[in-house]
């Protein structure tokens, strides 16, 4: 019976999954302010924090920068259903689950769709994005900055400028990688850009910071055709973000207060020192895998920090191995998507769940678990490796 329920009591875990990641209390309690309206004035002083702190953190000077109401992929439909219309040409890189998602949007847009394909766990070379641009007008090119499903980290500056030099758009995916490691959009010309609240900002899921250049909001302006979903019309959201004020939708307004705090957060610590910490996190994890004899996805130059995505050992069984680490340990873990089901761990080190405590103590716990499934590794190598990484660093 629905009235004998009994009040939430969620167990505390510790999010090292591909998101959401831990949220600082502080981040709660903002989330717990009375609401004012959605055009009180206090809040509009709010949204106006809010898309300032958001710059920042894009490093950019867009006007339309706002959070979209929806998640990553909201951003990501947003991003692609206002910059193209039916029979553009549009290129989309796909390494992982996330380019194969904007693929799949692309063609429901019924755009003219050229995948750029790569090994999963590889980066996308530079030489097949000039194949695919030769002989035709593209409109836009779309590749994921951070693909969370295989834990790579591509790299976009000379991607950008090939892009420019075709004349077309350059959308970025940094749903992962922004917060946790430098995303650059006005120095990288990107023009559209999409991220998420759950991963690096470490806020509740719930909004999708997007931004648009200049000239990305050149072609929103210059469509032919109206944009096909209503919700996601950034020619309406963006008067309702900007001086017209004009009601579009209810704003999701203790999200925003979340995301807000989330961001002040992020610039107490500093931008530097936290990039600095998801890399020594990283790079200390890294150091106990090895010790314990587990190998990673990508390659060591093509790493993320705040996603490691390790290899599960033969014969040892994915799920049991997810499974204990929760119910013993409380501690959550995330598993291969698509053809790496059964046989990729995705350990995420994003935003407050990057913390030396986390990495020693999943580093010590696997070592147990692992020893109960038959794979014996060194007993307390793995931590002792991490450690003296940690050591050298201080
Ligand atoms: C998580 C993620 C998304 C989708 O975000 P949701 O919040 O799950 O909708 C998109 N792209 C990347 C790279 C992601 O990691």
């Amino acid at each position: 019976m629905a009235d004998t329920f009994s009040d939430l009591n969620t167990p505390k875990r510790i999010l090292m999954g591909p998101g959401p990641s831990n949220v600082h209390p502080r981040v709660l309690k903002a989330m717990a302010t009375p609401l004012v309206g959605h055009l009180d004035p206090e809040f509009l002083q709010i949204m106006n924090e809010t898309q300032e702190l958001l710059r920042k953190l894009f490093k950019t000077e867009n006007r339309l920068t706002i959070p979209v109401s929806g998640t990553g992929s909201a951003g990501m439909e947003t991003c692609l259903s206002n910059l193209i219309e039916e029979d553009d040409e549009v290129v989309v890189c796909v390494n992982g689950v996330f380019g194969q998602r904007m693929a799949e949007i692309v063609g429901r847009n019924r755009a003219k769709l050229t995948r750029v394909d790569a090994e999963w766990g590889e980066t996308i070379k530079i030489e097949k994005i000039a194949d695919a641009l030769k002989g035709k007008k593209v409109k836009l090119v779309a590749i994921v900055h951070a693909e969370t499903s295989t834990g790579i980290r591509q790299p976009l500056e000379e991607i950008s400028r090939l892009v420019h030099e075709n004349g077309a758009l350059f959308l970025v995916d940094t749903v992962t990688s922004l917060g946790g490691c430098p995303v650059e959009v006005d120095k990288w010309k990107i023009d559209a850009c999409y991220s998420g609240t759950q991963k690096c900002l470490s806020a509740p899921p719930g909004l999708s910071p997007i931004t648009f250049s200049e000239n990305a909001l050149k072609v929103l302006e210059e469509r032919k055709t109206k944009v096909p979903g209503w919700y996601l019309d950034m020619s309406m959201v963006k008067k309702y973000w900007g001086k017209e004020r004009v009601y579009h939708h209810t704003a999701p307004i203790s999200m925003i207060y979340a995301l807000r705090e989330a961001l002040r957060l992020i610039f107490e610590e500093g931008l530097s020192k936290r990039f600095s910490r998801h890399e020594l996190n990283h790079t200390a994890l890294a150091a106990g895998l090895k010790a314990m004899g587990l190998d990673f996805l990508p390659l060591k130059e093509e790493r993320l920090w705040m996603l490691n995505a390790v290899r599960v050992p033969e014969g040892v069984d994915d799920v049991r191995v997810r499974s204990k680490l929760l119910s013993d340990f409380s501690l959550e873990i995330g598993g291969g998507l698509g053809e790496f089901k059964g046989k990729l761990w995705r350990i995420g080190l994003m935003g407050e769940s990057s913390t030396r405590a986390n990495v020693l103590l999943f580093l010590t716990v696997l070592e147990q678990i692992l020893a109960e499934e038959g794979f014996p590794p060194d007993r307390g190598a793995a931590a002792d490796a991490a450690s003296s990484v940690y050591r050298t660093e201080n």
